[in-house]
């Protein structure tokens, strides 16, 4: 298994721990995260919306330092839809801080066996 497949693997790994985890009934029952609903006041964070006006209220992670046992302020309270944008946000923001060099060190790493003129047998 080459170091890639290992990351991958890694972080599929990691995946479905938090699927397992944000579906159990430990996520649901979590004491942080149900004092940050409460201290919202069941309304998202970021918009008028509301368990009392019909929304599904989630609770975003704004670390995973410590997830499982997370501490307060480590949550906040957003509706699907705002949890949907800042996750987005976040996300883009990650991949536009993949700088050029990480990305050159990748494909350096894939195919300099391959066309590396000094391994016997690499010239054609
Ligand atoms: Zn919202």
């Amino acid at each position: 298994m080459n170091k890639n497949a290992r990351v991958v693997l890694s972080h599929w790994t990691d995946l479905m721990d938090y699927i397992n985890y944000i579906t159990s009934n430990t996520w649901r029952n979590n004491p942080v995260r149900l004092r940050e609903l409460e201290a919202a006041g069941f309304q998202c964070r970021l918009c008028p919306n509301s368990v009392a006006s019909g929304h599904v209220l989630e609770a975003h992670h704004r670390t995973y330092s410590r997830i499982g046992c997370e501490t307060d302020g480590d949550l906040t309270a957003l509706c699907r839809d705002c949890h949907k944008g800042v996750t987005s946000m976040l996300r883009a923001r990650r991949y536009a801080e993949l700088s050029p060099a990480r990305v050159q060190d990748y494909f350096k790493f894939e195919t300099s066996a391959l066309f590396d003129p000094s391994i016997p047998g690499a010239e054609q």
